[in-house]
């Protein structure tokens, strides 16, 4: 049993409690992963047959991994892992249904529509019922019908509700939903929701078929059972049948999936569903510093309803935290590289990650380590430049200039939908041949549309064109480009969908002004900025060796890295704007600052800009540190702008209050430089959130939140050194600074 020789005790008892129901509850980097890995490789050992055990992952990347680590653990033992179904719920579900098919009426070579098929066939839908993708945009009503399928709602309900509520539009989106489903039976398609409510029904609905999945599977194992949905944890249940050999390992503190359907408690449910369950908690980390684990605890412990547990380190204190206050954005990627480009020199080995809240944020980032030359890759996610939405932006920009460009012009003709469908295409590309036009050539000259029912919105366009060619002529070009996103109803229409979606497309083109403004500002020009765009779309090839690895928060999750650069600390990005209003959804943003945290090994760095650029105004605004950040002891955490190498560079990173004025830009309000004659805070009116007030023993803070009314009222300040405290303003005696 050499296995068992690299567990601890906790871990050893996990991986031998093979029989009967197992929660494994611990936190990060304590080997939940670990555990199971090891679990499938003991009862492979013991002579377990492959294909009776199922272990469930949250991604394909990590079920490739797991699966390999498996077949390294056996090699000596000459055990073969190649049967184990290791595999995300999507995969198994796809596999179980594809032989369980006719148990369904389903053929056996069923579709599976991805993202993009399932918006086609709602467009579709859309169409023959002659609604208008303008009023009814796919990608939200994607999101209405997967919601309403995964909370069991069938079209029949939605309509009766909606017209119980006199919801004409959502009465409309039902129709839309029959449509589809209709659509999808027709074409014999399942959806990404489909293959788990399908399973599901399947082992529901016919017990012989289950019966059979119970026998075979004798074993199963759930990796990251805190992000599980509703369909998923059905589909746990039946399957663990009466033999109940079922372990899932989860940390609550982990969930960071709601806005997705996971569902908070389903660690708690689970020993609900299971009341023999054995649990057993991990509290050794063999991932990150203490010093890492202690931040990390201090910060997810604001938490309400939390399990709760004590993380230890067997790695020894480490270095403290560092905190990087840069002047604006551009500056925060050029401290964050410059590091990274010691570090990746100095240590060939050292995997690197910078970690964000939105996929828009690796713009500045990208630009400086290809400055630098530093490999890098974005992890799950295009690279920006490469994004459809940025691309769209680029084309209509690229358009004004050159509207002879028909890839351009195909482009953006119909984005954001304004009824100009394939036929119409096919019609302006034949005439365009006849007459050896560029397609814009033929709209312009509007002679063969007249009278047809499409020439209203390919009129449209060429006003919409020529108007915006007359007032852009000269231009700045991040003007140029709000002007664009405003006037064509692009960014608008972008943003209806990701409030429906949760997604942040707007962002991305929100960042893209920004890029125009760095660039103008560093004295180049739209050319410049379109060639740059052009060059990084080509290349990037996906490698798994290159050491600095870009990512969302979200996508971090299950991995590891030697240093992290957790980027962007600012209240609006992290916690994001959308989840300020609601505690839960802070909640839910605590828990993914906790899971950046705890990715980092060696050392951890935080960054905010003072100064950020704000879609649409002609200057920075002044930004608060996320309060997460005074959350974290002050002991733990350092400044870290004077650890670079070359001291003369220092003063580049450091805040300036004279900074914004400087640049010509209009801050919000400018901040009085420190010790300067102070005015005492009672007595004004207002103390608004955000003003930067001293206090004798804390030092100099940032007001985050005012609870009640005159002098009794509470004032939360975050202090640098302190984190927030909650003071009374009546006795702190606060000085405005
Ligand atoms: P997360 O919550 O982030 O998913 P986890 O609990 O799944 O973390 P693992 O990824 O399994 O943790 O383990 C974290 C790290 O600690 C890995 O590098 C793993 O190899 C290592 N590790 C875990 N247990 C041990 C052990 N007993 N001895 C040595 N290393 C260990
Ligand atoms: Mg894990």
């Amino acid at each position: 049993m050499t296995l068992l020789k690299d567990l601890n005790e906790r871990q050893r008892e996990a991986v031998l409690a093979t029989e009967g129901p197992l929660l494994v509850l611990a936190g990060a980097g304590t080997g939940k992963t670990r555990v199971i890995t090891y679990r499938v490789a003991h009862l492979l050992e013991k002579g377990i047959p492959g294909n009776s055990i199922l272990a469930v992952t949250f991604t394909n990347k990590a079920a490739d991994v797991m699966k390999q680590r498996i077949t390294d653990l056996l090699r000596s033992s000459g055990r073969d892992a190649s049967d184990v179904w290791v595999s995300t719920f999507h995969s198994f579900c796809a596999r179980l249904l594809r032989r369980e098919a006719k148990n369904l009426g389903l053929p056996r070579d069923f579709a599976i529509y991805d993202d993009d098929n399932q918006k086609t066939a709602i467009k579709r839908a859309i169409e023959q019922l002659d609604f208008s993708a303008e009023d009814y945009p796919p990608r939200s009503v994607r999101a209405q019908i997967s919601h309403a399928k995964n909370n069991g709602i069938t079209p029949d309900i939605m309509e009766a509700e909606a017209q119980q509520a006199r919801d004409k539009d959502r009465e409309d989106i039902a129709t839309i939903f029959r449509m589809y489903d209709a659509m999808l039976r027709k074409a014999n398609a399942l959806d990404f929701d489909d293959l788990l409510l399908r399973a599901g029904e399947l082992l529901r609905e016919h017990p012989k078929v289950r019966e059979a999945w119970n026998s075979r599977f004798q074993y199963l194992m759930v990796d990251e059972f805190q992000d599980t949905n509703r369909a998923q944890e059905e589909i746990v249940r039946l399957l663990a049948g009466s033999r109940k050999n079922i372990c899932v390992v989860g940390d609550e503190d982990q969930s960071i999936y709601g806005w997705r359907g996971a569902r908070a408690g389903n660690l708690k449910r689970f020993t609900e569903d299971f009341p023999d369950a054995k649990i057993i908690r991990l509290e050794e980390n063999y991932r990150s510093t203490q010093t890492i684990l202690d931040a990390a605890a201090a910060v997810v412990k604001n938490n309400t309803d939390r399990l709760g547990k004590t993380l230890q380190a067997t790695l020894g204190a480490g270095a403290k935290l560092r905190f990087f206050e840069a002047p604006d954005a551009p500056a925060e990627a050029e401290f964050i590289c410059g590091e990274i480009a010691t570090l990746v020199r100095n240590d060939r080995d050292a995997r690197v990650s910078v970690l964000y809240r939105t996929g828009a944020q690796s713009r500045s980032f990208e630009e400086v380590l290809r400055r630098l030359g530093i490999r890098y890759r974005v992890v799950g996610g295009f690279s920006f430049y490469e994004r459809a939405e940025v691309r769209n932006a680029l084309a209509y920009v690229r358009l004004l200039f050159h509207p002879e460009d028909d890839v351009a012009l195909l482009r953006v003709l119909n984005v954001p939908p304004r009824g100009i469908g394939a036929v119409t295409i096919s019609m302006l590309e034949a005439r365009a041949k006849e007459t050896n036009q560029s397609l814009w050539g033929v709209i312009r000259s509007g002679e063969f549309l007249t009278g047809k029912k499409f020439s209203g919105a390919l009129n449209y366009f060429r006003q919409l064109m020529e108007d915006l060619q007359a007032e852009c002529a000269e231009m700045a070009p991040a003007q140029l480009i709000e002007r664009v996103l405003e006037q064509t109803g692009y960014l608008d229409w972008v943003e209806q969908q990701d409030n429906l979606e949760h997604s942040s497309r707007a962002e991305n083109l929100r960042e893209l002004a920004n890029a125009m403004a760095e660039a103008t500002a560093q004295g180049q020009t739209l050319e410049d900025v379109l060639d740059r765009a052009a060059l990084i779309a080509d290349s990037d090839e996906y490698d798994e060796t290159i050491p600095v690895s870009l990512m969302t928060l979200h996508s971090a999750k299950g991995l590891e890295f030697d240093c992290v650069f957790l980027a962007g600390l600012e209240e609006g990005v992290l916690p994001h704007g959308r989840s300020l209003s609601k505690p839960a959804d802070i909640e839910e943003e605590r828990r993914l600052f906790y899971v950046g945290m705890t990715r980092a090994k060696q050392s951890l760095f935080f960054s905010r800009a003072i100064y950020r650029r704000s879609y649409g105004e002609d200057r920075l605004r002044a930004s608060l540190p996320s309060r997460f950040l005074a959350e974290i002891p002050g002991d733990l955490i350092e400044s870290a702008s004077g650890s670079l190498s070359d001291p003369g560079e220092t003063r580049r990173y450091e805040p300036d209050p004279d900074y914004a004025e400087n640049h010509s830009y209009r801050p919000q309000r400018r901040r009085a430089p420190y010790g300067s004659t102070s005015k005492p805070l009672r007595g004004t009116k207002d103390p608004l959130i955000g003003t930067r007030v001293r206090h004798s023993k804390y030092g100099v803070g940032t007001i985050i939140e005012v609870e009640g009314e005159g002098e009794d009222r509470k004032l939360t300040v975050s202090f640098r050194d302190y984190g927030a405290k909650k003071l009374v303003e009546r006795y702190a005696n606060l000085q405005l600074a």
